[in-house]
């Protein structure tokens, strides 16, 4: 049962729909995925009922930017119950100050020299969660850069001069709100962040896992991570962080393929 435990869909800022995903992830011959969006669980549903006539199992997950100064370190959450309504308030609100935060970027832009709506950024968007990859996306369709990652590498990573940041939870309030809707939460891409020395007091507050095999981790970070996990008694998963076409990554489903034996650790754990 080869899994892949983080994607994106258009429900984020993925470029498939869910259903697109499934049958994508079949193709690949996965058996299980994980739907993480960022900051909405709307794609689940979708997924899930795809998932049921193709035989793929859906694990219903999110992924949370999470707070803190000159970093971000994003907190995947599986298994989480996506029909809470409280969780779904929460993360309404995450997503008004996303498309609040658009209007600043495109200010930020237009100083720049880019002529992009925060309307069309946000209609790029659709009913779904706006981000980054959305302003880069509309970058690129005006001709004022022409990739996304030029976007990225020029104007939108985070010391780049049109960041805006959004409200976000603090990693700690992050992971008990994962727990809180009867999940499980990992540190997502910790190569990524660059914040390993937080692990332990994150494993402290309730922290599950680490994704240990990510697409950009090379053997010996994964040797690493695998270390820390076991040290810290933390459970490792794994996922290629797929978005799909145009976004600046070459990583395709397919590419991690997350052996049976973690999914069933972390079955036992949400026993526990
Ligand atoms: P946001 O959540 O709106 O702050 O946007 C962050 C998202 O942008 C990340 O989750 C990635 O999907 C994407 N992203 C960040 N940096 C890059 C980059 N250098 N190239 C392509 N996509 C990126
Ligand atoms: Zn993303
Ligand atoms: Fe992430
Ligand atoms: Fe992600």
């Amino acid at each position: 049962m080869p899994a892949d435990l983080h994607i994106h869909t258009n429900f984020s800022d993925g470029t498939f729909s869910p259903e697109e995903i499934v049958r994508k992830a079949r193709d690949a011959g996965l058996t299980v995925i994980s739907i993480t969006d960022h900051d909405i669980v709307d794609g689940i549903e979708p997924a899930l009922a795809e998932g049921r006539k193709l035989g793929i199992r859906v694990i219903p997950g999110i992924e949370f930017t999470t707070d803190l100064p000159d970093t971000e370190i994003h907190i995947l959450g599986y298994f989480i119950d996506h029909k809470a309504e409280w969780l779904k308030d929460l993360l309404f609100k995450i997503r008004e100050d996303r498309k609040n935060r658009i209007y600043k970027i495109v200010e930020k832009l237009k100083k720049l020299g880019a002529a992009v709506s925060a309307e069309d950024i946000i209609g790029l968007a659709g009913k779904g969660s706006v981000g980054r990859p959305h302003v880069a996306r509309a970058l690129v369709n005006s001709g004022f850069v022409g990739t996304v990652q030029e976007a990225f590498n020029k104007y939108l990573n985070n010391s780049g001069p049109a960041y805006v940041q959004h409200f976000r939870l603090s990693p700690v309030d992050a992971i008990h709100t994962i727990i809180k809707a009867g999940g499980i939460p990992v540190f997502a891409h910790p190569s990524v962040s660059r914040r390993d020395e937080l692990i332990p007091e994150l494993a402290a507050e309730g922290l599950a896992g680490i994704e240990v095999y990510y697409g950009k981790h090379s053997d010996l970070q994964v040797k690493h991570y695998q270390a820390l996990a076991r040290k810290n008694g933390l459970l490792m998963t794994g996922g290629t962080d797929f978005h799909g076409l145009g976004t600046g990554r070459d990583i395709q489903l397919g590419d991690i393929k997350l052996n049976d034996k973690f999914i069933t650790k972390l079955e036992e754990r949400l026993k526990k």
